[in-house]
Order: structure tokens, then sequence, then C-alpha cells
């Protein structure tokens, strides 16, 4: 089976650079918020452009705690897509602030400019852009559109780990932006990790009290704040796997040009190439067909697994059935949803498995 992740088959030297780093935090003796997590939050703050990280426990808790920062909860919305990970959505419901559905372009996924303008109203304090997929696509408008309106724009980089246009990363164009290291993200720990950025002292001060239970002093708290700590082990890990991050995102890179080179099929169409190499990192490769249960069914009786994101929009999972969205709906999203089609696209993937699955797709017959 070729798979969407093969974590099992990562060379011999990454897995022992891991275990030394893990060994190096049990000798330390010290495993909570380090010298590790803060050589990390350096590292990942400066290699995005920007001046501070904050080491939180998950992507989640990484854009709550942006939200909080700036200030946005009660009785304020905040504006973004339904074609996400729930975790976006649920952090706006975690800060006390209200989500507003915009509508997607079936053809990317990403949000659309109109649909968002129709849901911006007088409360609107800001609008989460989500890097779907690792596409960084057409970020100087949607930064006019939130200089217009007046509204922060929220980064959520969970899928776009040094996606850049222009040689800016995903992370430094708004105020704040928020990470996920999740094992499957293209730089991801061994366990839950996350961490929010930005390049104002406030907004990072604030954060590394939030994380920690609101406390400013040591057992004096001047807020209500989470338990959402970097571990020393993951900080760790992810500070080996990052030394193998450039070299994977071009792996995935390659294989993306392959498939959008190889695969040509009637019923397949692919999304917009990105307009600089370096504006896709491939978290995820997707395809679109109007046949997608069909074609699912077939790679897996060729043995090449495949998955779905998202299958079900937020706005239609159950306890979001009534979340404030477009006014002229959400047409856009429950098409990709029923479309979308993502394969394997990962730094193990060996060329001749590149090959088989463009000549599976090619093959399909229904
Ligand atoms: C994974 C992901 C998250 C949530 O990250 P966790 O670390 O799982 O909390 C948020 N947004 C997007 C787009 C994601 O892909």
């Amino acid at each position: 089976m070729i798979l969407m992740n093969d974590f099992k088959n990562e060379p011999i030297e990454l897995k022992n650079e891991m275990t030394e780093a893990i060994r190096n935090v049990i000798d330390s003796g010290w495993y909570i918020l380090g010298l590790e997590g803060k050589r990390f939050e350096q590292r990942w703050a400066n290699l995005c452009g920007v001046q501070r990280g904050v080491g939180v426990g998950n992507g989640m808790d990484a854009i709550e705690i942006a939200i909080r920062v700036l200030g946005i909860g009660e009785g304020d919305e905040i504006s973004t897509t339904s074609m996400t990970a729930l975790a976006t959505v649920l952090a706006i419901v975690r800060a006390g602030a209200t989500p507003v559905i915009a509508d997607v372009d079936p053809t990317t996924g990403l949000m659309c400019f109109e649909s968002v303008e129709r849901c911006v109203s007088n409360k609107t304090r800001a609008l989460i852009l989500v890097h779907l997929y690792g596409q960084l696509s057409e970020i100087d408008r949607w930064v006019a559109l939130c200089n217009s309106y007046g509204i922060e724009l929220i980064e959520d980089c969970a899928q776009a780990h040094l996606s850049s246009l222009n040689n800016k990363c995903a992370g430094s164009f708004g105020r704040v932006s928020a990470f996920s290291f999740y094992p499957t993200k293209n730089l991801g720990a061994l366990g839950d990790a996350g961490m929010m950025l930005t390049s104002t002292d406030e907004f990072a001060n604030r954060a590394e009290i939030i994380r920690n239970y609101g406390q400013n002093n040591r057992y004096e708290h001047s807020e209500i704040g989470l338990n959402s700590r970097l571990d020393e082990i993951q900080a760790a890990v992810l500070n080996v796997r990052l030394n193998w991050l450039k070299e994977y995102t071009e792996r995935r890179q390659d294989i993306a040009c392959a498939y959008l080179d190889g695969i040509k099929h009637n019923e397949i169409k692919h999304l917009a190439r990105p307009i600089e190499r370096t504006a896709h990192v491939y978290h995820l490769f997707v395809i679109r067909c109007t046949l997608r249960d069909i074609l699912v069914s077939y790679l897996n009786n060729n043995a090449i697994q495949s998955l779905i994101h998202y299958p079900i929009p937020i706005h239609l999972q159950s306890p979001f059935i009534n979340i404030k969205r477009d006014p002229q709906g959400l047409v856009g999203s429950e098409v990709h949803a029923n479309q979308c089609i993502s394969l394997p696209c990962h730094p193990q993937m060996t060329d001749e498995q590149v090959y088989y699955v463009i000549e599976t797709v090619n093959r399909f017959k229904f």
C-alpha cells in the first residue's frame, strides 16, 4: 500500500538523531518550557521572518491564543472558512468570539474575496486566513482587504510551513499567526505541539502568560489562561526535524510537479499551480473528480491510500449547523467537499511509487 504518510520508512539517520535528542532531554532533568523549547521558538520565528515565537501545546491553542492577544473575544466576529480542520473554528469559539463562515472557490478550496466581503459586519474584528493544503495565494490582496476594513489578519499556517512568496513566509503577513506541529504536518513532532508567531513583543509576552494558566509571575495569575505549554521532548524532536524540512519540502514539490505534469484524465481536474514554486509546500496534493467516491475505491483496490480534506464542511457538522455564514450560502465549499481527493505526497515516496500513482490514476475507468 502506498500510504498518505509513511513515518516507519523515515531514514535511520533521522530516527537516530531524534533518539539522541530525546535522550539528551531525559538527561537534562528539565521537561517543560526549557532550553530546547526556547531554541526552537527562536529558530522557527527566525526562519519565518518574525521576531518572536511562543511554543504551545497544539495548533488549535495557538489560534485561540493569537485571537486572545489581539483583544478579540465576546461580541466580536471573525470571518473564516468551512474548508479547514475543525480546529480553526473551534479556536474562535473557545476564544469567545463568533465565527462567520465565508465560501471557497471550489477550484482551489481557498476562500473567496467576495464572500468574505459579504461576511464582514460592524462586529468583524479579524479574518483567519487558512493557507489550505500549503497554498500561499494572493496574499497582497488579503492584506489589502483586511486593511481596508480595519480588521486583523490572523494566518492559520498549520499546513503551510515555509510556504513563501517573494521570499516572505507564511506566518509573517498578519500581526499574529499560528502553526501546528501535529505529527502529519510538514514539520511535525512525535506528539502534539504548536506555536504562535508575532513581531509585537506585547502580544508575545501576553501569549506566554496565557499558555501557562495566565501566570504573570510565579504563582501569581493576571488572567484566566490555558495549560498549553511546549514540552522539551517535542521541542527537541522539532529541532532535529527542522534540519530536514527544506529537503523534505523540495521532495514534496518535486512529487507535486510530477503529478501536475503526469496526471491527465478527462474526469480529473488539478488545482491551480502556484505562481512561484515556493508558494505551495504541498502538505496535501489535492485533485478534483466528480466521480470521487468511485476513484477512492479504485485507488484503494490498486494499493494507493487516499484521504478527503474535507468531506464535511464545518457548517454541515452537527455542532455548527446554525453557524453564521455568507448570506448567499456556501455552495463552493459543498462542491469542493464532494469532489476533492488527496493523493499520497510525502518525502518517503520513491520515484517508482510516484509514477505508479500517476499511471494508476490515468488508467482510471468507471
Ligand atoms: C492541523 C490543523 C489545525 C490544528 O492543529 P492541531 O495541532 O491539531 O491542534 C488547525 N488548522 C489547520 C488548517 C490544520 O490543518
